[in-house]
């Protein structure tokens, strides 16, 4: 097993459900823990097949002809990493093991190989696996909500949380590796006060031809909850060019990003977290996921 602990003192693991999550809700943070040389491991739970495409010119990808959009999304996810600065990026039990599942209610909910029909025991295994290797000291993901109803981050979030128990247990599959106990677990959030100024902002200012509501965007909590915010100006340019790399998902416009339903938000360098395992370091906020854990 490779010695990535003795190089690469602190370790971030982020669980994220489609290609264009980790840069839409994470990128400054995983570009800023890159560039301060932590080894930062993201895990795409499902190639995002089900997804629409904004330019004309590949609308031909979409699962309801070609079907190629999965593939097509390996490539944007790889351009978006280049930008993050993160090499190690992968596909939960490999490329294509779990399909899209679709927004809550559509047909593809039942759809064999589906995220949302899957084990969560059996999906969670190929996440010991990682966990084992990596040994990240803190992990990051959704709510039980999946940060806003659908059905792929809910499922990212029960397997995230159920590979984070099963990695620590000494008797389950000792094959993938020695138990390992994450010591610090977040929830990605979004402080209402923040999003509505953003979303007031973007009704002022974004060239898109309306607004987001409140309820469009993934994690939205009172402020209150939010216990630890993460500091990302010097990397908003990283994390825009990470977006605009989702060619198929995102348009970004200066301080601003639609997706496909052309409702402007606010593109965001600050990122924020709620503890949800482990013990917060001194400072409230926090200002470092690492705070308090052991290098
Ligand atoms: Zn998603």
């Amino acid at each position: 097993m490779s010695p990535v602990s003795d190089q690469q003192p602190r370790r971030l693991l982020l669980v994220h459900a489609h290609p264009d999550d980790e840069s839409i809700v994470t990128g400054a943070t995983m570009a800023r823990y890159a560039a301060e040389g932590a080894r930062v491991t993201l895990v795409t739970c499902t190639l995002g097949e089900g997804g629409e495409v904004i330019p004309a010119e590949l609308a031909h990808l979409t699962a309801d002809r070609d079907d190629t959009l999965g593939e097509h999304r390996i490539g944007e996810l790889a351009a978006a990493m280049r930008e993050l600065g993160v090499e190690d990026f992968r596909f939960l039990g490999g490329p294509g093991r779990y399909r899209d599942s679709g927004m809550m209610g559509v047909a593809e909910n039942d759809a064999p190989g589906c995220f949302w029909r899957a084990g969560v025991d059996e999906a969670a295994g190929h996440l010991v696996a990682v966990v084992r290797e990596v040994r990240p000291q803190v992990l990051v993901t959704y709510d039980e909500q999946g940060g806003y109803g659908h059905p792929d981050h809910i499922q990212a979030h029960r397997v995230a949380l159920r590979a984070y128990e099963l990695a620590a247990d000494p008797a389950y599959r000792p094959e993938l590796g020695a138990a390992w106990r994450i010591a610090k677990v977040y929830y990605a959030r979004m402080p209402r006060s923040v999003i509505e100024r953003g979303l007031r902002e973007a009704a002022e200012k974004a060239a898109f031809p309306g607004v987001a509501r409140v309820s469009d965007v993934p994690g939205v909590v009172p402020d209150e909850t939010v216990t630890t915010v993460l500091d990302g100006t010097a990397y908003a340019g990283a994390k825009a060019a990470a977006m605009r790399a989702h060619v198929t998902q995102i348009t970004v416009d200066g301080e601003f990003f639609a997706l496909s339903n052309d409702l402007g938000q606010p593109l965001l360098a600050t990122e924020y977290f709620e503890l949800v395992r482990g013990g917060l370091g001194p400072d409230r906020p926090e200002t470092d996921l690492f705070a308090g854990v052991e290098g």
